[in-house]
């Protein structure tokens, strides 16, 4: 397997940090993992412990952007993590099946809308920070997030091997979940998104902040473009599939 390279990624530095939003996406993680010792902070919780003979650790984010973005903020400033693995649900577009799982090679913030006098565009956070001319002048289709380059190599050469189900593409991640299905396909066809979620932008855009790599790994759980609706059964498959990458 590819345990090598991941292995020389984390090197020297320290733990990795493996996240779910919902009780049901860390549980199958949690129940494995060796000498768990629960650490809270506020509504936030981080079970330390060893999976496999690497040191984990597994945070519950909770739901949404504000959420996964204090969570990764705990987690980072907390444990100095090598890496985090961002892991869940997703609600696939298109042909995308239940169970099927989707790498990121970007994500893009759905919730950082600017609406203008001709319509909607989008809006790359980061960059307004540094205002300028260039910063304003927003596209109408949403900037994308790449993600860890290394990471998402080590990871697709994982997926590979395993022969799972999976693709590698664009997430779209906000507060927001999509029902309509004319609305889905036309988000499908703007952005080239495979699927959608809650928390990896937020993720990303918090973890930038302190230079730690990321990679989102996602198992579709319901396609609402196909009225296929909620399996919560996926969370074990996916963790079925993600032990062998991380131990
Ligand atoms: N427990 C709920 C569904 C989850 S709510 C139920 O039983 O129906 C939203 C969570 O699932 C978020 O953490 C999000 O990342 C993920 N998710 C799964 N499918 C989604 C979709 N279609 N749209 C948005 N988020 C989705």
């Amino acid at each position: 397997m590819s345990d090598a390279r991941l292995t020389s990624l984390g090197e020297g530095k320290g733990p990795i940090v493996l996240q779910g939003a919902m009780e049901m996406e860390v549980a199958p993680f949690i129940k494995r993992l060796k000498g768990a010792e629960l650490e809270v902070y506020g509504d936030f919780f981080f079970w330390r412990g060893t999976f496999g003979t690497r040191p984990l650790i597994i945070s519950q984010t909770g739901i949404g952007t504000a959420a996964a973005g204090a969570a990764t903020a705990l987690a980072c400033a907390l444990y100095q993590p090598s890496l985090i693995v961002n892991q869940g649900t997703a609600g696939g577009y298109g042909d995308l099946a239940v169970g099927d799982v989707v790498l990121a090679s970007a994500l893009y913030n759905a919730n950082a809308r600017y609406l203008g006098r001709d319509g909607l565009r989008f809006m790359e956070l980061g960059s307004l920070e540094h205002e300028s001319v260039a910063a304003m002048d927003f596209p109408d289709v949403p900037p994308l997030l790449e993600t860890d380059e290394r990471l998402r190599y080590i990871l697709e050469a994982f997926l590979k091997k395993s022969g799972a189900s999976y693709r590698t593409g664009i997430i779209a991640s906000s507060d927001q979940w999509n029902e309509a299905s004319e609305q889905i396909r036309r988000i499908r066809e703007k952005t080239g998104a495979l699927c959608e979620e809650m928390e990896a932008a937020a993720v990303w855009m918090t973890a930038k902040r302190f230079r730690v790599p990321c990679a989102f790994v996602r198992i579709i759980s319901n396609n609402n473009e196909r009225g296929l609706s909620f399996d919560p059964s996926v969370c074990e498959a996916l963790y079925r599939l993600l032990k062998n990458f991380l131990m």
